[in-house]
């Protein structure tokens, strides 16, 4: 897109209370069976609409489908047994109760190639899909068949890779996959972990992403953040070889995190979406912050590749928060663009 500074989110928005409990992860489903269905498709107009009237250049589906980013595209393939369940810890930092890996994982049919032929159908903007990356959907299961993380990631990024192809069939634009994982596994991040992504986005033409960030605004995480110091350097384990890499944007938590800015350089060539929206608190920015924040990443990356974008999904903040901060960093895109362009 000619666009400067195109605007995006990091994926996930709010649902709409009727559709799911609203502020939750994992939230069940209000409705069942066909009025499931629709109700889903009625929340991805909203969103999409919601979206659109905040400015925002390059849309989603708002995630409006999925009860959450890893398990709902886990749910949809075979080889996984959700009944038997195992704690583990996740990203090394909360234990949850995850599914079982039972036998040979494979994709019988499209998970999300549906709903994003009715998001294509809704608007001729330039749209963005969501999956999750390999190691962070091994980081999410309980393996007690193939017993090697490495060997599971690569059964993964062949799954990922089918999807991927139907999905750019149905006229997505860019499909990103989030790797919150890359943020803590960086030894395996660097012998396996961009090697998988890269076989899963292999032999696509469209726009390929990935998405990593220090994770949504819950507890959890938050408290994970407190112990990492007055620097976050984590991107500098993993930003020398994904600048190698075939992917093409890589999405970032700039605003109100301690990464410090100049880490971006190391990624210099590739475009860059910065998280100049906070999602881990309920105060909306300024459209003059997130021109702060911009005005910052442009010091290491080019004009012509920075992206305005959220830290993380926004699914578990209230919706008139999101949609505040939407509005926030369409405003604060259009004060740096001005600015660029004299
Ligand atoms: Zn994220």
């Amino acid at each position: 897109m000619n666009t400067l500074l195109p605007t995006s989110t990091a994926g996930s928005l709010p649902k709409p209370s009727w559709l799911a409990q609203p502020e939750t992860l994992w939230s069940p489903w209000k409705l069942q069976g066909d009025e499931l269905v629709e109700g889903k498709q009625d929340a991805l107009r909203l969103s999409l609409q919601e979206q659109q009237q905040a400015g925002i250049d390059i849309v989603g589906d708002g995630e409006q489908s999925r009860q959450h980013f890893v398990t709902t595209f886990i749910e949809h393939l075979s080889g996984v047994d959700f009944a038997q369940r195992e704690t583990v810890r996740i990203r090394n930092r909360y234990d949850a109760s995850v599914p079982t890996v039972v036998g040979d994982v494979s994709r019988q049919k499209p998970v999300f190639v549906e709903d994003a032929k009715f998001l294509r159908k809704q608007t001729t903007q330039p749209i963005k899909w969501a999956l999750p990356g390999p190691m962070t959907m091994i980081d999410t299961l309980y393996d007690g068949h193939y017993k090697s993380r490495e060997k599971l990631a690569w059964e993964f990024a062949k799954i990922l890779n089918q999807e991927a192809k139907e999905l750019e069939a149905a006229g997505v634009d860019i499909i990103q996959f989030d790797e919150p994982a890359f943020n803590v596994f960086f030894d395996e991040v660097n012998d396996w972990g961009i090697a998988t992504l890269e076989r899963a986005l292999e032999g696509l033409k469209c726009e390929t992403a990935v998405h990593i960030c220090y994770g949504y605004g819950i507890k959890a995480n938050t408290e994970w953040k407190k112990t990492l110091g007055s620097e976050w350097r984590q991107y500098e384990e993993i930003f020398p070889k994904l600048q190698k890499s075939n992917i093409d944007i890589i999405s970032l938590e700039c605003h109100n995190s301690r990464v410090p800015m100049e880490l971006l350089e190391l990624i210099r060539g590739k475009k860059v979406m910065v998280g100049a929206i906070d999602v881990a608190t309920n105060t909306i920015e300024t459209p003059k912050e997130v021109a702060n924040t911009l005005r910052k990443a442009l010091q290491f990356v080019d004009a012509d590749k920075l992206c305005p974008c959220t830290n993380c999904g926004m699914a578990p903040l209230p919706r008139h928060v999101a949609l505040g901060k939407l509005k926030a960093l369409s405003a604060g895109a259009d004060i740096v663009r001005r600015e660029l362009l004299g």
